[in-house]
């Protein structure tokens, strides 16, 4: 299939019959899903919506979703998708920021929201059962007239960020007034032509939350090349490995988290999946450690390929076979795409000096009511999202922290990765945060929250307080004393978000002295 023949809807008209979706064993063809995509479309514009308008999303992994972001797109809306475990006030907080017009909320999720209490959208749509005082989703779609709409608009998600390092931040895009096929079909032959995906053929596994940004993207990236999208509601590694079998899945989109789940698994579960129709394997998000990143290509073969980005954009790319040489870095820029690192007053810094990372967007975005924001992370045509990095002699990036997560104690800079990498190297630990809590003396001090490894077969499992003067030692060995943690805190499993993000505010905000062993 060649460029001009791309785009969901131009291939719902030439393979109408072709599977779009799979979702619990049921499947939907592309024509049922365009039609379906053209009533929701047309549905939400006699509200009253013109080009531009946002509707909010508040539903989980399945046809709704694609129903919806598929109808924005071609009719010149901005679909917001919401984090499915946000509180009352988070919803609220999305809907109000980014001005939406509409929500459409499983009902199962909206019960929650419809007691009055917290301020929504004036049309609200139920998916999957009644809420008083809100519409049955049904209602949104266009009974009366089928058929497309008279001239599409290319309409954009508009993703809010994770919420990492504070509260998300809805990413607008301007609306290109081009044919919705036309700017998606360029967007996927790019992302084929890049991660090796044959546009026509392919299988898609959608099983990582569709309303974070990327997740969604590639899922619709995977319409836009004709294939099938398998979707799961929620990561479950038996079920996953079940499908890829089942479906001879060809690509998905995955983070460390995912790796791990299905590596946890007994050997026989995974030996006992034919996985050999995995071509392509992407992963983002969050560091992926190299043990992982090893155990994941022995087991699938030269597929797994990493990127760096935001919601803001991608910025590099580190495909299999360089993986293995280049262990611990995230690539090199994406094609098009400029990184520099620079110091504080804009400068490139030189090879192996961390700095912030700065790259350029394909379209420019602006942070939605934030002009300041906006402002302040844009710099001669190039953005940041406050990542520290260093590029190493041949142009590889690698990446170290967040800027907000540095910690600084008695004046200098104590980057948490490096500490949480001497961390790591110990076999009772499977995983480690270090993060800064307020000390009155130092302005912050180095706290390392540790996950345990399962005790060794043979030898005694060491206690807290034993292991915490083993791990001070090795880091007194390996790190200057100002970066060994002042405090171990142990846990059975750090707290992530779905997406594998490391937790490090809800790690300093739970951390209390009293849990504290080891305290130097
Ligand atoms: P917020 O901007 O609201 O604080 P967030 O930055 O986590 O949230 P996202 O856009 O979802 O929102 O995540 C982008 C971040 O994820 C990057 O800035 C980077 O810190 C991290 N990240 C992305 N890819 C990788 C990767 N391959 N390895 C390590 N970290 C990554």
């Amino acid at each position: 299939m060649d460029r001009s023949q791309l785009g969901f809807h131009r291939i719902a008209r030439t393979h109408p019959e072709r599977c779009a979706l799979v979702v619990n064993d049921a499947t939907v063809s592309f024509r049922a899903l365009a039609d379906r995509v053209d009533r929701v479309g047309r549905g939400l514009r006699a509200l009253g919506l013109a080009e531009g308008d946002v509707v909010a999303a508040l539903v989980g992994n399945g046809r709704v979703y694609f129903e919806l972001a598929l109808a924005a797109a071609r009719y010149g809306l901005y679909l917001v998708p919401v984090n499915t475990h946000s509180s009352p006030a988070e919803v609220e907080y999305v809907c109000q920021d980014s001005g939406a017009a509409v929500l459409v909320a499983e009902a199962q999720l909206g019960q929650r929201l419809a007691d009055g209490a917290v301020r929504l959208p004036t049309h609200r749509f139920a998916v999957g059962g009644d809420l008083p005082g809100w519409r049955p989703y049904a209602d949104a779609a266009d009974a009366s007239t089928p058929g497309p709409p008279p001239r599409p608009v290319a309409g954009a998600l508009m993703p809010y960020t994770s919420g990492t390092t504070g509260r998300p931040k809805g990413v607008r895009r301007p609306l290109s007034g081009r044919d919705p096929d036309d700017v998606a079909a360029e967007l996927a032959a790019a992302r084929a032509e890049l991660f090796g995906l044959d546009p026509g053929e392919g299988v898609h596994l959608a099983c990582s939350p569709l309303y974070h940004n990327a997740p969604g993207v590639y899922a619709q990236i995977a319409l836009h090349l004709g294939h099938t999208v398998v979707c799961h509601r929620k990561f479950d590694p038996v079920a996953v490995l079940r499908d890829i079998d089942h479906h001879r899945v060809t690509w998905t989109h995955m983070v460390p988290t995912h790796f791990r789940r299905l590596l946890d698994l007994p050997d026989a579960a995974r030996t006992g999946a034919d996985a050999s129709s995995l071509r392509t394997v992407l992963h983002a998000g969050a560091p992926c450690p190299a043990d992982v990143k090893a155990a994941m290509v022995a087991w699938l073969g030269p597929v797994v390929w990493e990127y760096y980005g935001a919601t803001e954009g991608m910025v590099s790319i580190l495909p299999p076979e360089e993986w293995a040489v280049r262990p611990g870095t995230v690539g090199r820029p994406a094609p098009g795409v400029t990184v520099r690192v620079l110091d504080d007053d804009g400068a490139d810094v030189p090879a192996g000096e961390v700095g912030t990372i700065w790259f350029s967007v394909l379209t420019p975005f602006e942070y939605l009511g934030d002009t300041e924001k906006t402002a302040r992370g844009r710099c001669d045509g190039l953005v940041t999202v406050g990542d520290l990095g260093a590029f190493d002699e041949d142009g590889y990036l690698v990446l170290h922290d967040r800027r907000t997560d540095l910690v600084i104690s008695g004046g200098v800079n104590i980057y948490p990765a490096e500490v949480e990498a001497c961390l790591v190297g110990h076999n009772r630990v499977r995983d480690a945060a270090v993060v800064g809590v307020p000390d009155p003396q130092w302005g912050q001090r180095v706290v390392a929250v540790i996950e345990r490894a399962p005790a060794p077969a043979a030898g005694p499992a060491s206690g807290d307080e034993a292991l915490a003067a083993e791990l001070r030692e090795l880091c007194t060995r390996e790190l200057a004393s100002y970066k060994v943690p002042r405090e171990f805190l142990f846990l059975d499993v750090l707290p992530r978000t779905e997406v594998g993000k490391l937790d490090r505010n809800g790690l300093r905000d739970r951390y209390r002295p009293e849990a504290a062993v080891g305290r130097a």
